[in-house]
Parts: structure tokens; C-alpha cells; sequence
């Protein structure tokens, strides 16, 4: 069984790290508590490995922790599922009033953990707990995110694997944050990262553009994301194209550059062509109306109006979201798994992943 306590109870006294650390901190807990934060949507048949996991190896590295699994709107009975867990996982259950995305359910997970550092993995088991020790390792040395590169992009879709591409690309080349290619939401962050993230006040969240908008000494550790323990992606390619266009306009301004560019082009190109049929009205005398001309050209340029009006009401409906003050989510229960339920004790956690 795994024996640590959580730390909601009183904990082991703190001592100061020694060694490599510079000056982020005068002094950092050796031993840090962690809060692991765990956004699921319909992910019953894998939380209780995905815990269990994550509560082992963090027992074998005598920390203290909690888990906060934030249940996404779930229907399948994820919430339930944590709760029958055993106690000694110290896993708890937020759970939302809807479904309101994974973007949301980290936030939710952000504002209600307490840890020293708050540990961010996904559900399904794509996170290996074997970056734990390099992490806890990097975050004694002084950085205060450490965030998961994967190297392998085998297993995803030419679509997704192009797609993530070109998006990063043309982020990066906006030139206004620098996002890490590859970089997902499996990171190891420092206390002081969480409270600058909690202090931005934008409803719409584009989290990993939050996460390097914020700065501090960040590193990356390559991994292989293992393979979904059930189930399958919730991320279809619609909803990855909106996250995508969602980071853009968050993130850049890009697109609305692009239609004044665009826009001061064509106002170019019309003045010239302007000039050149006035020129030869003058010189020539009347031509025979180009009638196909001004159609096409007309279809054309009012093609591109709409398309940056468009563009223009995408940037609208984000400061209207804004505007409308909403919380970017409800908290429907926070539910705490208690030594003293026979119910949860009974049923307990796999054989393999109580061993501390
Ligand atoms: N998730 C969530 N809310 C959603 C969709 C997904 O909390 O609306 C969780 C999901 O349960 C998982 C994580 O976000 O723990 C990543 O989701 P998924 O595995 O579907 O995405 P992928 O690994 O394909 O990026
Ligand atoms: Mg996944």
C-alpha cells in the first residue's frame, strides 16, 4: 500500500533544497508537495490505472501529493470511478456542471490545486509517470516548468501531424509568443508559474499559449506518448481546427495584418488599373465595355471583403466572450475520497499500483 499522506494533512517538516538551484527561489522545499491535476471527459475505464500510476510513482519518490481529477461533464461515470479508488491514492473529484472542454477543466484544476508544484497529465495513460523522477530532478535544479516534448508523432494522423505543423509554424512566425513545438499539457510546474497562470483573467483559454506567454526557466524532456489505454481521442479533426484558430486569435493578430495587406494590395492593383483604363479612355477614345471583367472582378474583391469581415468577427466574437464576464467553468461538487468510506476501502485500487 502506498503509505504517504496527503497534504491536507500535516506533512513532513520542509527543508531547504542545497545545490544547483539559482536564485529563483531563495528556498524551495527538498521535498515538494504535489498537486496532479487530471482534466477527463468519459474516461471511466481508464482513471483508476491512470491514478494509481501516477500515485505510485510519486509514493516511490517519497513525496506527499494529491490528485484532483476534474471530471469534464463525463457521462460513463468517471466521477464515481474516482471515488471508489483507494484512499491512500489521495485522489478527489471536481466535478463540472457540463462538458466545458479540456482547456476549461485545467483551469479548474489550476485554481483548486495546492500543491508546491502542480503536475498536469491527461487521463488516458498517453503520459508515462517514467518522466516523473527527470521532472522532480529538473525542478530541484531551478526551472519552474518542465514540459513533456514528444519526439514521436508516428501514431497521429497525417492530418493532426500536418496540421500541428503548420500551426505552430505560423505562431511562431507571428513572432509574438514563442510556443515550443510538440509541447503538450504534461508539465511539472512550479507554485509560481500556477499563480501567474490564475492571474490571467481571459475567459477563453488557450492553455499552452498561457503557458508560454507566462515565461519563467522552462525546459523540455522528449518522451514517446505511450498509447491510449481505452477508448479514443475526443479530439476530432473539427475540434482541433477550432482549438487551432482559437490559439491563432488568441495569440496573434496575424490574420487581421493579412487582411490590411491584402486590402492595401488590391487598392494598389484597382488604382492602377484605374489609372491605365483613364489613361487610354483619354488617348484612345471610348473602348467597348469589358463586361466579364468587371463581373469576375467584382466577385472576386467582394469575396475578399467578406472573408476579412469575417476575420474581423472572429476577433469580435473573442471580445464579446470577454466582455460577457462568464466564468470559463461551474463547479458542480468537489468530492474527497475519505479513509473512513468502507465503500471506497473495499473496493481499493490495482494490486500493482497500491505498492508503494
Ligand atoms: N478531455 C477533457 N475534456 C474534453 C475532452 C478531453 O477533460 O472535453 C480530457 C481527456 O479525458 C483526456 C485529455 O483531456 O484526459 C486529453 O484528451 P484526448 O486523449 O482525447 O486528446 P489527445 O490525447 O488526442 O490530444
Ligand atoms: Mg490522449
Amino acid at each position: 500500500m502506498a503509505t504517504q499522506i496527503a497534504f491536507r494533512t500535516p506533512g513532513s517538516p520542509r527543508r531547504p533544497v542545497s545545490g544547483p538551484a539559482q536564485g529563483v527561489r531563495a528556498v524551495r522545499p527538498l521535498r515538494p508537495r504535489v498537486s496532479v491535476v487530471i482534466p477527463a471527459r468519459n474516461e471511466a475505464e481508464c482513471i483508476g490505472t491512470t491514478v494509481g500510476g501516477v500515485a505510485n510513482a510519486l509514493a516511490s519518490l517519497d513525496l506527499e501529493w494529491e490528485v484532483i481529477v476534474i471530471d469534464d461533464g463525463s457521462t460513463d461515470g468517471t466521477g464515481d470511478a474516482v471515488a471508489l479508488l483507494d484512499p491512500a491514492c489521495h485522489a478527489s473529484v471536481l466535478r463540472l456542471s457540463r462538458n466545458f472542454g479540456k482547456e476549461a477543466a485545467l483551469t479548474a484544476g489550476l485554481d483548486h490545486a495546492n500543491g508546491d508544484v502542480v503536475l498536469c497529465m491527461d487521463a488516458d495513460g498517453q503520459h508515462p509517470v517514467a518522466l516523473l523522477p527527470q521532472m522532480l530532478e529538473r525542478w530541484r535544479e531551478g526551472y519552474e516548468m518542465i514540459y513533456a516534448v514528444r519526439t514521436d508523432r508516428a501514431m497521429e494522423s497525417p492530418f493532426k501531424r500536418i496540421g500541428t505543423h503548420l500551426f505552430y509554424k505560423l505562431l511562431r512566425s507571428a513572432g509574438e509568443i514563442d510556443i515550443p513545438p510538440d509541447a503538450g499539457d504534461f508539465r511539472w510546474m512550479d507554485r509560481t508559474v500556477v499563480e501567474a497562470l490564475r492571474q490571467l483573467p481571459e475567459h477563453n483559454r488557450f492553455m499552452k499559449g498561457l503557458y508560454s506567454w507566462v515565461g519563467f526557466r522552462s525546459i523540455g524532456i522528449p518522451f514517446i506518448p505511450l498509447a491510449r489505454t481505452h477508448g479514443h481521442s475526443q479530439f476530432s479533426r473539427l475540434k482541433l481546427a477550432g482549438l487551432a484558430w482559437k490559439g491563432i486569435t488568441s495569440f496573434s493578430v496575424l490574420p487581421l495584418r493579412a487582411a490590411s495587406i491584402v486590402g492595401a494590395a488590391l487598392a494598389t492593383l484597382a488604382f492602377a488599373y484605374g489609372s491605365y483604363e483613364l489613361a487610354h479612355h483619354i488617348l484612345h477614345g471610348t473602348d467597348v465595355p469589358g463586361w466579364p471583367t468587371v463581373v469576375v472582378g467584382m466577385m472576386f474583391f467582394s469575396g475578399v471583403q467578406l472573408l476579412f469581415i469575417g476575420i474581423l468577427g472572429e476577433y469580435l466574437a473573442r471580445v464579446y466572450d470577454e466582455v460577457k464576464g462568464r466564468p470559463t467553468y461551474v463547479v458542480a461538487e468537489w468530492r474527497h475520497a475519505t479513509q473512513d468510506d468502507s465503500r471506497i476501502q473495499a473496493q481499493g485500487i490495482p494490486r500493482e499500483h497500491a505498492q508503494g
